[in-house]
């Protein structure tokens, strides 16, 4: 994408990438604008000498964007992000100064719920543990055990906005019924809404967990919703590692308090505890919920448009509400 209007390198305004970036929306900014990537944690002294002049902030959906880095940049202007969630950026100190923030929703919800699908999928089915029965020769010695049939079951949704509806009509088409919980219900859906994750996950097979994360859904999900969705339950989250009390979920996958888990999303990634990786009744996958090069690109375009919007002085595509 080239820039909107050709400037020399001085003129270009400065940007800081706050979070190791996808390489073509790399290319995006640094084709457009002068940017540093990541020196505010990597050389303090250069990040000092380029603090005034920053006007931009690029991170992505993972990225912490805390009050203090906004305080240091008098010249701040945007923060874009690279991902629909934000819940790592303090959007209330952005405000005080006027910035606005932006995201990417909408473009990746087919990703993200085709993901979700796949983790009821492979988790009921043990895919990966079919793969793995078949590569290491134990066929030979007999059938795997029975699985869990999807079509038809019981389908939790917590969280109906855009990627949880997307959830919601795939399973649709497996013939699931489908209920939902959120803050307030929504009158125009025709599921069935439950006032909390824990009346929900009773009535469910599989709980699937698509909020935002931060301060508001911090371990929303908790040894008590885990028991609700019991022994025959499956958890699925591809929210926020946050949403979830990581350490209630070992505890009842180690207990059989549920069947088993989905998890695209961890407490403190890129580390995954030690016991979840012991169990079998787990599938793990390294927050993949967007990462398809046509999502990736999709996203790119985005947040690289918001920032080109903004600086061109043109609405912006996606600021957060
Ligand atoms: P959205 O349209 O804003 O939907 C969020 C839903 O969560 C809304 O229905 C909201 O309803 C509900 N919600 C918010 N707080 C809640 C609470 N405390 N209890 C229950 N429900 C609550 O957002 P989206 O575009 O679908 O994205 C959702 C999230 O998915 C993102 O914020 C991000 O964290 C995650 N995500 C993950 C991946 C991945 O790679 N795994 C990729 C993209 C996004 P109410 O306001 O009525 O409560």
């Amino acid at each position: 994408m080239p820039p909107s209007s050709p400037t020399s390198e001085a003129e270009q305004p400065e940007v800081l990438v706050v979070a190791k970036l996808w390489p073509p929306m790399m290319e995006s900014l640094r084709g457009a604008f002068r940017v540093h990537d990541r020196i505010h944690q990597t050389d303090p002294t250069a990040f000092a000498a380029v603090a005034p002049r920053i006007r931009a902030i690029s991170a992505s959906g993972e990225s912490k964007v805390p009050r203090e880095l906004i305080a240091q940049l008098p010249a701040l202007e945007i923060i874009s992000v690279f991902g629909v969630g934000y819940d790592g950026v303090d959007v209330a100190a952005a405000r005080e100064r006027g910035i606005p923030v932006t995201n990417t929703p909408d473009v990746l919800n087919d990703e993200v719920a085709d993901l979700a699908i796949a983790l009821v999928l492979s988790i009921s089915r043990r895919i990966p543990q079919a793969d793995r029965y078949v590569r290491e020769g134990q066929w030979a010695n007999g059938p795997m055990p029975l699985a869990r049939k999807v079509s038809g079951a019981r389908l939790g949704i917590v969280g109906l906005g855009r990627i949880g509806n997307a959830i919601a009509k795939r399973a649709e088409a497996f013939g699931m019924s489908i209920a939902y919980t959120s803050r307030s219900a929504r009158p125009e859906s025709s599921y069935r809404y439950f006032p909390s994750a824990e009346a929900l996950a009773a009535e469910v097979d599989f709980l699937v967990v698509i909020t935002p994360g931060g301060a508001g859904t911090r371990k929303l999900i908790d040894a008590k919703v885990l028991k609700a969705l019991g022994k025959d339950g499956y958890l699925i989250n591809v929210a926020r590692g946050s949403v979830v009390d990581e350490a209630a979920l070992i505890e009842a996958l180690q207990n059989g308090t549920i069947a088993g888990a989905g998890l695209d999303v961890f407490e403190n990634e890129p580390n995954v505890p030690a016991a979840l990786i012991a169990l079998d009744n787990v599938v793990l996958t390294p927050h993949v919920g967007s990462a398809t090069w046509q999502t990736r690109r999709a996203m790119a375009d985005r947040a690289f448009g918001n920032l080109e919007a903004h600086f061109a002085g043109k609405p912006l595509l996606s600021p957060v509400p």
